[in-house]
């Protein structure tokens, strides 16, 4: 299976902010949409950064609740790992083992087309080797 199939199930909404809007903002997001991160766009609606959960817990622990005013520009990781629809869930699980985060958003002819967190990953993985086992069960039953 590839990313673009998956995005196919899962749907390919992406919740975006923009880089002059709060840490407290993003926080806001983050609980009310029960996700880990949300991705940051430029004026252009390019990716301009992803702000994450680990991020804000830092800027917390760093500057204390002050740090909630800050803009997501100032705490954000700007250097975005992307990924695209042709790229393999394995190749992705990869990256994120690699790179050690769990969020991957998806572009597409420089547009972002979707994200792949590692909760996605995982349950598509559990379903995989649940259809082998159900498969191998089978096979072993008319033989
Ligand atoms: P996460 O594990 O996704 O919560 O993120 C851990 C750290 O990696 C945080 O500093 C994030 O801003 C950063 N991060 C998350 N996803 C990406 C990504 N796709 N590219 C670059 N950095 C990322």
């Amino acid at each position: 299976m590839n990313v673009g199939a998956l995005l196919s199930v899962k749907g390919h909404d992406v919740v975006t902010t923009l880089p002059h809007r709060t840490v407290a903002e993003a926080a806001e997001l983050l609980a009310l949409k029960g996700i880990g991160a949300v991705v940051v766009c430029g004026a252009d609606g390019g990716v301009a950064g992803i702000i994450s959960e680990r991020d804000i817990v830092r800027a917390i622990s760093n500057g204390g609740a002050s740090a909630l005013a800050d803009p997501v520009s100032r705490h954000m990781t700007a250097k975005v790992v992307t990924t695209v629809p042709a790229s393999s869930l394995e190749q992705l699980m990869e990256m994120m083992t690699k790179h050690r985060f769990r969020h991957v958003p998806v572009v597409e002819g420089g547009r972002l087309t979707g994200l792949v967190s590692i909760g996605d990953v995982v349950k598509w993985h559990v379903e995989e080797i649940e259809t082998e086992h159900r498969a191998m069960r089978e096979y072993i039953a008319h033989t």
